[in-house]
């Protein structure tokens, strides 16, 4: 907003918030790839410590290559330098990258299907398009699906989504459940999962994989489990991760909704400091938003059971399976679940050749504790509790409008053969 514009509004008695005034740029931060090679992960973080710098992604890649990405304001890169780390730059002005990434689009105009088109993916969307784009959704695909909510955020947002049925009527097969945007900042997820809802409610009547998908599956989907935070990300401070609680005797807002799960909860790979990014809460459950996710989904285990769950992030490229919490145990069904990924991934890479690993997240990625899919794994009997990490391990977070559809088409050729093969 400019001068300007404040001082007409103000003419007419309208009080203007700042907050585009308190609105981050990341103007002129650089971002690296630290390789953490022979150093240990805490060694190298506690040297970085006297930096404000921002954690970004850190991955165990195959061949024990480990890399953590950090974002460094431009007041502290020559501290960082002086630090001699091995390092790779992934972006040399994020903020450039973000005012790349484009405005936050319009509301397109109805296709033949009587829904935003697919230009709904030329952009990313405001928080309350994003509600009306699901609305629309149902109400073109009417007599199979509702509008449901799982609860309610800290702030008082509604998590909300769809739930989409086919020809035996709502509820009456195994759920297949969703969950993008956990963490606010990974704003593909929900235009992934949206592309996928287009799919179905578009497909469900002439494309025979999709109604047998829908034909055997419940699928329940909530686009954005992070309300709050998701706002937050749009209107003041681009790299939010968690959610926007506050906690009695700090002044850190926030905890990671993902850590903040009961099974395996306060263990190695998440923290219980309520500054860290993997702040993991004090209890198992004390957020709104993933007391609320719990508890939906002992809704649906107790019901018909679960057969899959995603819970949908960005952007190491990596389909995650149980568990985080440890690298020595697996579910069972461990097998069948790495042959099912496999060839997910290899049906992804198809369009556009883009690479995605797979295996148990521990493994595979890093340990990470009271996460949704090992809940999901152990204490809801879910056959197939996954994580799936969206593209981009060069773009990182801000990925460019124009790979939305990219991306959301080689996610949809690896879902119809899971969903047809699981
Ligand atoms: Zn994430």
């Amino acid at each position: 907003m400019n001068l300007r514009t404040a001082f007409s509004l103000a003419t007419f008695g309208i009080v203007v918030l700042p907050t585009s005034a308190h609105k981050s740029t990341f103007e002129g931060y650089k971002v690296y790839q630290i390789e953490v090679g022979s150093n240990h992960e805490a060694s190298l973080k506690s040297r970085l410590q006297e930096l404000p710098i921002i954690e970004l992604s850190h991955s165990h890649g195959h061949g024990g290559a480990s890399t953590l990405d950090i974002a460094v304001p431009p007041e502290h890169l020559e501290a960082f330098d002086a630090l001699n780390f091995t390092a790779a730059i992934l972006s040399e002005d994020l903020g450039a990258d973000i005012a790349a990434e484009g405005p936050l689009g319009p509301y397109p105009a109805f296709d033949d299907f009587g829904i935003p088109g697919l230009s709904w993916f030329d952009s990313y969307h405001a928080y309350e398009d994003h509600i009306r784009y699901w609305a629309d959704l149902h109400s073109a695909f009417a007599n199979n699906s509702e509008l449901i909510q799982a609860g309610v955020s800290f702030e008082g947002r509604p998590i909300q989504g769809i739930h989409l049925w086919g020809s035996d009527g709502r509820n009456s097969k195994p759920a297949v459940f969703f969950n993008g945007n956990v963490h606010a900042r990974e704003w593909i997820t929900s235009m992934v999962v949206e592309y996928l809802l287009y799919q179905i409610v578009t497909g469900y009547e002439n494309d025979t994989i999709v109604r047998a998908a829908l034909d055997n599956y419940d699928f329940y989907v909530l686009p954005i489990v992070n309300p709050d935070g998701f706002v937050y990300s749009q209107t003041n401070y681009r790299l939010w991760r968690k959610n926007r609680q506050v906690r009695d005797n700090t002044t850190e807002v926030g905890t990671d909704i993902n850590r903040n799960w009961s099974v395996g909860f306060g263990g190695d790979g998440s923290s219980s400091s309520p500054g860290s990014e993997t702040f993991s809460g004090y209890a198992a459950g004390d957020t709104p938003e993933c007391a609320a996710l719990m508890e939906f989904a002992q809704v649906l285990a107790a019901d018909k059971g679960i057969k899959l769950y995603i819970d949908w992030h960005s952007y190491a490229q990596v389909i995650l399976l149980s568990y985080g919490y440890t690298c020595d145990d697996f579910p069972p069904n461990i097998e069948r679940q790495i042959d099912l990924a496999a060839e997910t991934a290899a049906r992804i890479a198809q369009p556009y050749n883009t690479t995605f690993d797979y295996g148990p997240g521990c493994i595979v990625l890093y340990q990470s504790s009271g996460n949704g899919r090992d809940y999901m794994t152990d204490a809801a009997g879910t056959e197939f509790g996954w994580g799936i990490e969206l593209r981009s391990t060069s773009y990182g977070f801000v990925l460019p409008a124009e790979q939305i559809l990219p991306s959301g088409q080689e996610i949809w050729e690896g879902m119809k053969y899971l969903w047809a093969n699981m």
